[in-house]
């Protein structure tokens, strides 16, 4: 996921405006990813709310919910955001000693900030 996000913004860096189609050789020129400072301040504030959401980045995921953990409400605690997208990770143990142990390769559960993308780690031994 990092790895996407790193390539989207190497990609915007030479960009063009979308609304007057200029290009500029750094972010420092733009307001939003997508629209230039000179474009931005020319729209009305209604238009300028419009433009900012048009243009984020999109982190979001289709599946993010609230999730809670034992009854607790999960929080993200980066940014306060309460919906997560969740997946699982093998937990692989290959090459390090664990005695007695039996968790080498069963699956952690991480939920993702549906927001800033902080992961949660949770790894529970079934009983
Ligand atoms: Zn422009
Ligand atoms: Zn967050």
């Amino acid at each position: 996921m990092n790895g996407c996000l790193h390539a989207y913004l190497l990609r915007e860096v030479i960009m063009k405006c979308r609304m007057c189609g200029q290009e500029f050789p750094s972010v420092h020129y733009f307001q939003t990813s997508r629209t230039c400072t000179s474009c931005y301040r020319s729209l009305s504030p209604g238009e300028q709310k419009k433009v900012q959401k048009e243009d984020a980045p999109d982190l979001s995921h289709a599946d993010a919910r609230p999730v809670s953990i034992d009854g607790k409400d999960l929080v993200c605690p980066f940014c306060g955001n309460d919906t997560f997208w969740a997946r699982q990770t093998l937990m692989n143990t290959r090459g390090l000693t664990f005695a007695g142990l039996e968790w080498a390769n069963r699956e952690a559960d991480n939920y993702i900030c549906n927001r800033c993308g902080y992961v949660y780690w949770f790894f529970r031994v079934q009983p």
